[in-house]
């Protein structure tokens, strides 16, 4: 059975009584030590560690890691100015996005550093900035991700410039004049540390085509361990060879290149909790009976589960002490008129049901989803069923528990519809 992370059964109690439920928990403790081991990257010359923000966006976690000396992947122009609103400086934000902001050229002249991601972003960065320096993001060819949706390398992925299209590249470089100053390859999350090695090395090889190139940026996507069976990328470990490579580039072409990572997962995701309340429990009969917990919470806090059948440790605080009754199997739902809003999914497809053994549990009892700190306040079914969006509260280094998100009000739902 999984255990708590970070809360204790009485500081969930005390949350839950103070802020209500749902509510997602963040811990700085866990915040800190995930980003000492982050910026104990293995690297030979210098290295830049960047919070892939879209993992959670709320200033408060931006102004934690930058009061930790990492910098920012932002995903989107919205993104950069979320960072910028946070007080994150413009020097210490990198965007690699899908979508060519709008508003690209004052973000890029307040100083962010731009990663083209496709030809046509290229093409539109040389007409913006002829003669100004800009990183390249290129599909290696392969990729690997915890799932089919957290893949984005290889064929079937449409993000960067495919390997084999670099001499198109080369091209529009050519006549804009631009300076490439940076490599960058993100194959996935949740990666196969030996793919994400392969593709770490292959990245090495496409530097030494682009002469101006300082930095060689590896993306995020190291995995790690929510549920107690798991086990989590070793840092350490897959850094080793990449240092190995660095250096071996510099002997060969005394090129000594700096070393970028961006992690959102391996920051985030075990820090951060969230908290819902048992609000029924109810049983089909007959041979295939089940045991439900219903939660005051569920995809509009929580999508992973329903989405690609993420696996999350599920932990029972009782409303009060009690002695522990008989164990169950039960399936866990969330609140949302649809069958598929269901936290205990199968490991491999969200369409399985897979009933987890969990204490007896009653109404009233506190349920902690673990493993909630990455893309789960970040990415949710937010308002469906008209459900306000959850708060999220900060648990210091000194045990005292602070707001940095409130519940959002009903009124705020629908302030923004017109019927006129
Ligand atoms: C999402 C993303 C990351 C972070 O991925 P994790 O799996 O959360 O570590 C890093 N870089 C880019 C470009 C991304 O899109």
């Amino acid at each position: 059975m999984e255990t708590l992370k970070f809360l204790t059964p009485e500081l969930a109690r005390q949350i839950a009584a103070d802020y209500g439920t749902p509510v997602y928990v963040y811990d700085e403790a866990s915040l800190k030590r995930h980003a000492e081991a982050a910026l104990a990257f293995p690297n030979a010359f210098g290295l830049t560690v960047r919070f892939a923000m879209k993992a959670s966006p709320n200033a408060a976690i931006l102004r934690v890691f930058h009061r930790l000396g990492l910098h920012i992947d932002a995903s989107s122009g919205f993104e950069v100015r979320r960072a910028l609103h946070a007080g994150i400086p413009a020097e210490h934000i990198s965007l690699s996005t899908q979508e060519f902001p709008e508003d690209f050229a004052p973000l890029y002249k307040h100083g962010i550093r731009f990663n083209a991601c496709s030809l046509a972003q290229l093409e539109r960065f040389g007409q913006l900035f002829p003669g100004c320096r800009c990183g390249l993001r290129v599909n290696p060819g392969l990729g690997s991700g915890g799932t089919g949706k957290t893949n984005v390398g290889g064929p079937n992925s449409s993000f960067g410039i495919w390997h084999e299209w670099l001499g198109e590249a080369e091209k529009i470089i050519a006549k804009y004049g631009l300076s490439v100053i940076r490599i960058h390859t993100h194959i996935g999350s949740g990666s196969d540390p030996e793919v994400w090695e392969r593709v770490a090395l292959m990245s090495l090889e496409t530097v030494k085509r682009f002469p101006d190139v300082v930095t060689l940026n590896l993306g995020g996507g190291y995995k790690v361990a929510r549920m107690a069976t798991e086990k989590a990328t070793d840092l350490q470990v897959i850094g080793a060879p990449v240092k190995a490579a660095f250096e071996k580039l510099a002997e060969e072409t005394g090129r000594k290149l700096k070393l970028e990572i961006e992690p959102g997962t391996f920051l985030m995701a075990n820090a951060g909790a969230l908290l819902a309340t048992v609000r029924d429990v109810v049983r089909t009969g007959g041979p295939d009976g089940m045991n439900f917990l219903k939660l005051d919470s569920g995809m509009t806090e929580i999508l992973r589960p329903s989405l690609y059948a993420a696996q999350h440790p599920i932990v029972i605080v009782p409303a009060q002490e009690r002695a522990a009754g008989p164990e169950q199997d039960y399936l866990v739902v969330g609140h949302c008129c649809e069958s598929g809003d269901i936290l205990t999914t199968g490991s491999d497809d969200p369409e399985a049901l897979q009933p987890r053994t969990l204490p007896e549990t009653l109404p009233g009892d506190l349920c902690v989803v673990e493993g909630a700190g990455a893309y789960c306040a970040a990415m949710t079914a937010k308002n469906y069923n008209s459900f306000p969006e959850a708060p999220e509260v900060l648990v210091g280094l000194k045990g005292t528990v602070r707001l940095i998100r409130q519940r959002q009000t009903l009124d705020q739902i629908f302030q923004n519809e017109v019927d006129e």
